[in-house]
């Protein structure tokens, strides 16, 4: 199989590409910055990739049985006008160009999947409240950019297999928010992240990197698929269980402050979560490998 990936160089993307590229499919990195792509992924050990800047995507994509969109500037920064704006429309510029490059492929030569990503902040936020994939969508900023950039994903032509990721907190080494968090949490040592009552609705990376690559291939997947882990935990039992796994006591609350003066505005992601269960990958029998979080943070972080 031919995959083209946007978002390719980042914290899950990097992941998918080794993935893909292990298993001997082909690979098109559709990056803004080629130089920054040949970094991560470098010719000797990626013999074969493709890496293309903008001008160069139309011919991946039409080369491509399937396509992968992930790209879009972080959120974990301090919010200003610009960047909230840029925060969504870099989403829906990126998704569009794909879609408009999928749909205008020839016949024959177009990919036949598309594999978009979105994330829970779709939900809104709440401390009460179950999200599966049929809830409706929340009245806040992030669910606002989740709607809209679902909205131009879902622009594609109808015989192309659409599935939209809806990812939680994604937990793996060396990014992500649990690389932000940490240093932190060891500052303050260790205690919960705000009142702690709040949702964490996370997935290890393993597990949606094999998510997406299973979306792929297997047409059962379509429509709204909520990336999370079977295990959604509470903020106060995430931190515990980060400071068992650490090391550290947890007893000290670490701040509201500290954490936005690290992630800014982007610290609602994690200081205001919703819990949000994967009922349509459970249904598909997608087998998770690490369902329980005390699990995930253990292989990460030991
Ligand atoms: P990263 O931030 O690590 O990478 C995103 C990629 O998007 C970058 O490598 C970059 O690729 C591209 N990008 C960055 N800024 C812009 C911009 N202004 N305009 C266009 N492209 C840009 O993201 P993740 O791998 O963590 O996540 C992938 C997707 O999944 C993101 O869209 C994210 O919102 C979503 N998601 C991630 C979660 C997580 O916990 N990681 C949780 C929920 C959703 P290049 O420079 O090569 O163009």
């Amino acid at each position: 199989m031919t995959v083209s990936v946007t978002g390719a160089t980042g914290f899950i993307g990097t992941r998918l590409v080794q993935r893909l590229h292990a298993d001997n499919h082909n690979v098109c990195v559709l990056t803004r910055s080629k130089s920054k792509a040949e970094t991560i992924f470098p010719v000797k050990n990626f013999p074969g990739i493709v890496i293309a800047e903008e001008a160069g995507w139309k011919d991946c994509i039409e080369g491509s049985n399937a396509v992968v969109n992930l790209a879009g500037m972080p959120i974990s920064t301090r919010w200003s006008p610009e960047i909230k704006k840029e925060i969504k429309e870099s989403r829906i510029r990126v998704t569009s160009k794909v879609v408009d490059l999928i749909n205008s492929s020839p016949q024959g030569v177009r990919p036949t999947v598309l594999v978009s990503a979105t994330a829970v902040g779709y939900y809104g936020t709440s401390e009460t409240r179950v999200f599966d994939e049929n809830s409706p969508s929340g009245n806040d900023y992030l669910a606002e950019v989740c709607r809209e950039w679902e909205g131009t994903a879902l622009k594609v032509d109808k015989d192309v297999r659409l599935a939209l990721i809806r990812i939680g907190v994604v937990l793996g080494k060396d990014g992500g928010a649990l690389a932000k968090m940490i240093p932190l949490f060891m500052m303050f040592a260790g205690g919960p992240l705000g009142s702690g009552q709040q949702w964490f609705s996370w997935i290890h990376l393993d597990d949606i990197v094999n998510l997406i690559y299973e979306a792929l291939s297997n047409p059962s997947y379509k429509g709204v698929i909520n990336g999370t882990a079977p295990n959604p935990v509470r903020l106060s039992e995430m931190c515990n269980q980060l400071g068992n796994v650490l090391g550290r006591p947890s007893w000290l609350p670490v701040p509201d402050f500290a954490l936005k003066a690290v992630l800014g505005e982007g610290a609602s992601v994690v200081l205001e979560g919703q819990k949000v269960v994967p009922a349509k990958a459970k249904e598909l029998g997608f087998p998770f490998k690490y369902p329980y979080v005390k699990d995930a943070l253990k292989s990460i972080l030991s």
